[in-house]
C-alpha cells in the first residue's frame, strides 16, 4: 500500500515545506490542497497550509511527525491563489510558509473557522412599495432611502444605504421598510445608470477590453488626470457583473480615495468587499469571506487584496499602477501589480493597469507588445489641461516658503472665487533646528537623520524611527542660545497662510492632522465642498481627489528628487508633479500650476512641463537604456542589518566574494555599500546590488545564494533579506 503524506507550508523563516503523516482517522481522498492543517512544529503547535498529498518524502517515514488535525473541508486558499503564492515565494525568494501566512487574514492564521457572515440589509414592505416617495419631499433623507429601495426590489445592503440608523428606524416605524439578512448573491443587481455617456476614447477603451473578456489580456490604460479612467473601470465592472463575474480592483491607499469607493458604491448597490489596513481582524475576515463566497461581486483593496480568493473572477483592475505602495517593502516583498498580471494569466481574464503617469516598467511592456496601450488623451467635458510655470526661487526672497509671484497668483485666484491647493511633501513646522552660533543641527540619536520640529507639541520628532524629544533651548555644542527652525514644513506654511490670508479659511491635510478616525474624510469633504478655499497638504492631498473648484496648484519645492542617489527619483518626482497638477482646473475654470524650484533649467523638468509626461517618460526610458538600469535590466538587493556597521558590511563583502568566486555569468555584483540612511533606529544597514539583463541568470543566482545563507553561520550575525525588483535602492 502507498503511504500517504501531507506536504505542508508551515509559518517559519525556513525556505522549505515539511512532510507529515496523516492525522489518525483521516481519509486522504477527501483532502484538498489549500486547507489548513494543525501540526506540531518544534515544541509548538502551528497552523500550516496543505500544498500537496504525496507518497514520497526525503525524510524517512519513522522520523516524520503526525499532523494533528485538518481544519477545513474546503480550501481557504483556492487553487489560483495557492499557485500564485507558491510562484511568488520562488520569485521573491521568500519562505513559502511565511508567504502563505501573509496571504491569509489574521483570524484564519489563528485557526478560526471561515464562516460566512450574514450581511445586514433593508428592503421595502408591501406597504412601503405602495408609498409615493414624492410625498416625502420635505424629508430628503427618508425620500432618498425609499427611492433607492424602490429601484432595488430585492433589497439593499446596509452599507449601500448612506443613511444614519435613526432615519432607517423612522421608516421602519412607519411600517414601510424592514431589516433582513442578504443571502450570498448568485446574480447581480440593477446597477445605477452611468451619469455620463462615454466619450469616444473611453468607449474605444471599453470596447477593446470587453472584446477580450474571458481570456488573458493585459492592458495599460494611460489617461491624463481627469480623463475619465474611473468611469472606464465602472463600465467594465458593470459588464463583468452582468456576466455574473467578480471584479477585483487594487488601489494604492483607500483612506486617500474615499471618493473612489463611494463611486463604486453608488453605481453598484451591492455589498462591496473593501479591504484595507484600517480594518479590524474581524472586518477583514468578513470582507474576505464576501469575496470568497461570491457574495461581493466587487472587491476593492490595497495591495494585499491581490490574495483574496474569488469564486467567479472575471476582471482585475490596478489603479495608479505606478504607485510604489503596490510593492510591499518589508517581509514578503511582492509587487501586487506584477502578481495581478500573473493571476490574470492563470485565470484567463483581462487585467487593466491604469495611470496618468505609467511606470517605465509598464511602458516598456507596451513597447515590447506584451501589454496593449489604451489612451485617454483628453480631460472629460470642457475641462482643459492646466498651464505650467516654473518659478526660479534662487532670485526670490521666500516668505515661509512662499515666493512673491506665487503669493500674487494666489491672491488673483482667490479673488476670482477659485480654490488654491499648495503641495509640500514635508510635515511638521521645520525640518531642521539649527544653531546660528556654530551650525550645529539637531539629529536623531538612533538614525542618520535630522529631527523635525513640530509646533503642536513643541517637540523634535524623527520621521524615520518615531523617536522624539523636547526642543533644545541651549546648543549642546557651543552652549549658545541662538537656535532657529530652518526650512518649511506644512505646519509653518499653514501659519504663514493664516497671516497672509486672514479672511480665508484654510485646511492642512497631512499625517498629523488626520490621525483621528474620520478626520481625513471630514477635511476632504471641506475641500470638495469649497467650504475651505486654501488647501495645503502632503501627498495625502495630491492623489486621486476631485476638487472641482481648484484653479491654482502651487508646488512649493520640486527639487527633492532632481538630485538623488535613487535612480528612480526623477520618475517619482515627475509622477508626483503630474498628480498634484492634475488637481487643478478639473471643471469649467482653467487651471494653473506654479512650481517653485532652484533648478528651472533641469532638462527632465523642462521636458515634463513643456511636453508632458509621455515625452518625459520616453526620455527617462532612453536614459535607463543607456545606463542599463531597470526596466531594461533586472535588479535584486541583498540587504543586511546589524548592530555595527562593520558586521553588516563585512557579511555582504563575504557574500560578494563568494559570488565572484563561483563566477555566475550574466550577473553583475555592485557593492556592498552602506544604505542611503546607514543608521536607522540604532541599526546599521548595508546592501549588495545584483543586476542582470537575464532574469533567469539572476533568479538562479538568488536561489543558490538563499540556500547557502539559510545555513551559513555568518548570516546569523545579521538580519538579511532579499528584495527582487526593489522600488527603493
Ligand atoms: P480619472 O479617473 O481619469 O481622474 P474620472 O473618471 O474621475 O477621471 O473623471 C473625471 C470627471 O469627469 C469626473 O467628475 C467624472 O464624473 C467626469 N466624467 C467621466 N467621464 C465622463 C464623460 N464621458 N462625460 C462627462 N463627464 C465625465
Ligand atoms: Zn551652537
Ligand atoms: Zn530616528
Amino acid at each position: 500500500m502507498h503511504k500517504t503524506l501531507l506536504r505542508i507550508a508551515v509559518p517559519s523563516p525556513l525556505y522549505r515545506s515539511f512532510d507529515y503523516l496523516l492525522p489518525d482517522g483521516t481519509d486522504a481522498s477527501t483532502l484538498k490542497n489549500g486547507v489548513r492543517v494543525r501540526v506540531p512544529f518544534g515544541r509548538r503547535t502551528v497552523i500550516g497550509v496543505l500544498l500537496a498529498v504525496t507518497s514520497e518524502s526525503a525524510v524517512e517515514t519513522h522520523k516524520l511527525k503526525r499532523a494533528l488535525a485538518i481544519l477545513d473541508r474546503e480550501p481557504v486558499l483556492n487553487a489560483d491563489v495557492l499557485a500564485m503564492v507558491q510562484w511568488a515565494s520562488d520569485y521573491y525568494h521568500h519562505p513559502i510558509g511565511d508567504a502563505l501566512t501573509a496571504a491569509l487574514p489574521v483570524l484564519l492564521r489563528q485557526g478560526e473557522a471561515p464562516e460566512a457572515s450574514a450581511i445586514p440589509a433593508w428592503r421595502l414592505t408591501a406597504a412601503g412599495s405602495a408609498v409615493d416617495s414624492g410625498t416625502l419631499a420635505r424629508a430628503a433623507r427618508q425620500q432618498a432611502i425609499m427611492t433607492a429601495l424602490q429601484q432595488q426590489p430585492q433589497g439593499l445592503a446596509r452599507s449601500a444605504l448612506e443613511a444614519p440608523a435613526n432615519v432607517l428606524h423612522t421608516l421602519q416605524d412607519k411600517g414601510w421598510i424592514e431589516p433582513f439578512n442578504l443571502e450570498p448573491a448568485t446574480g447581480c443587481c440593477n446597477t445605477s445608470a452611468s451619469p455620463h455617456t462615454l466619450n469616444p476614447a473611453q468607449q474605444h477603451a471599453v470596447d477593446s477590453i470587453l472584446a477580450r473578456f474571458g481570456e488573458f489580456a493585459p492592458f495599460l490604460l494611460e489617461g491624463v488626470t481627469g480623463s475619465g479612467k474611473t468611469e472606464v473601470y465602472l463600465t467594465l465592472v458593470e459588464q463583468a457583473l452582468s456576466q455574473q463575474q467578480q471584479a477585483l480592483v487594487l488601489v494604492p491607499e483607500i483612506g486617500l480615495t474615499p471618493q473612489l469607493v463611494d463611486r463604486f458604491q453608488q453605481r453598484f448597490p451591492v455589498p462591496l468587499a473593501v479591504l484595507h489596513s484600517g480594518l479590524s481582524d474581524r472586518e477583514r475576515l468578513n470582507a474576505w469571506q464576501l469575496a470568497r463566497k461570491g457574495t461581493a461581486p466587487v472587491i476593492i483593496g490595497t495591495r494585499s487584496a491581490i490574495f483574496t480568493p474569488l469564486l467567479r473572477p472575471g476582471l482585475i483592475i490596478v489603479d495608479e499602477e505606478h504607485d510604489a505602495s503596490l510593492k510591499q517593502q518589508d517581509g514578503f516583498r511582492y509587487s501586487a501589480r506584477d502578481l495581478a498580471i500573473w493571476r490574470a494569466r492563470r485565470l484567463d481574464i483581462p487585467v487593466v493597469l491604469g495611470s496618468a503617469t505609467p511606470s517605465l516598467e509598464s511602458l516598456l511592456n507596451v513597447e515590447q507588445e506584451r501589454y496593449q496601450r489604451l489612451d485617454l488623451p483628453e480631460r472629460t467635458g470642457i475641462a482643459r489641461p492646466p498651464t505650467f510655470r516654473l518659478i526660479d526661487v534662487r532670485e526670490q526672497r521666500l516668505e515661509d516658503g512662499l515666493s512673491a509671484p506665487l503669493l500674487a497668483h494666489m491672491h488673483q485666484h482667490l479673488d476670482a472665487g477659485g480654490q488654491v491647493l499648495l503641495f509640500l511633501n514635508r510635515r511638521g513646522f521645520a525640518p531642521t533646528l539649527m544653531c546660528y552660533g556654530c551650525d550645529w543641527v539637531a539629529e536623531c540619536r538612533r538614525c542618520d537623520a535630522r529631527l523635525t520640529w513640530h509646533r503642536h507639541d513643541n517637540r523634535l520628532h524623527c520621521h524615520h524611527c518615531g523617536s522624539q524629544r523636547p526642543v533644545d533651548t541651549v546648543c549642546p555644542s557651543c552652549k549658545g542660545t541662538d537656535l532657529h527652525p530652518v526650512g518649511q514644513g506644512t505646519e509653518r506654511v499653514e501659519q504663514a497662510l493664516a497671516e497672509h490670508f486672514p479672511a480665508i479659511e484654510n485646511i492642512r491635510i497631512d499625517r498629523d492632522t488626520t490621525r483621528r478616525k474620520g478626520e481625513l474624510d471630514r477635511l476632504l469633504e471641506q475641500a470638495r465642498s469649497g467650504a475651505s478655499r486654501l488647501l495645503l497638504g502632503t501627498q495625502m492631498l495630491a492623489k486621486g481627489h476631485h476638487f472641482p473648484n481648484v484653479t491654482l496648484v502651487g508646488i512649493l519645492d520640486a527639487d527633492h528628487g532632481l538630485f538623488s542617489t535613487d535612480f528612480r527619483a526623477s520618475e517619482r518626482m515627475a509622477q508626483l508633479i503630474v498628480q498634484v497638477a492634475g488637481r487643478a482646473g478639473r471643471h469649467e475654470r482653467p487651471g494653473e500650476v506654479l512650481i517653485q524650484t532652484c533648478h528651472p533649467e533641469h532638462p527632465l523638468l523642462q521636458l515634463l512641463i513643456t511636453e508632458g509626461y509621455p515625452a518625459f517618460a520616453r526620455a527617462a526610458l532612453t536614459e535607463r537604456r543607456s545606463a542599463q538600469m531597470p526596466p531594461i535590466t533586472r535588479l535584486a538587493l541583498l540587504r543586511a542589518e546589524a548592530a555595527s556597521a562593520d558586521t553588516a558590511m563585512g557579511f555582504l563583502a563575504t557574500v560578494q566574494q563568494r559570488i565572484r568566486a563561483t563566477g555566475l555569468p550574466g550577473v553583475e555584483v555592485w557593492g556592498p555599500v552602506p544604505a542611503t540612511m546607514e543608521r536607522r533606529a540604532g541599526r546599521f544597514r548595508a546592501q549588495l546590488l545584483l543586476q542582470s539583463a537575464q532574469l533567469g541568470a539572476l533568479q538562479r543566482l538568488l536561489s543558490t545564494l538563499v540556500r547557502e545563507l539559510e545555513v551559513s553561520r555568518a548570516a546569523r550575525q545579521v538580519r538579511w533579506s532579499v528584495d527582487v525588483d526593489p522600488v527603493d535602492t
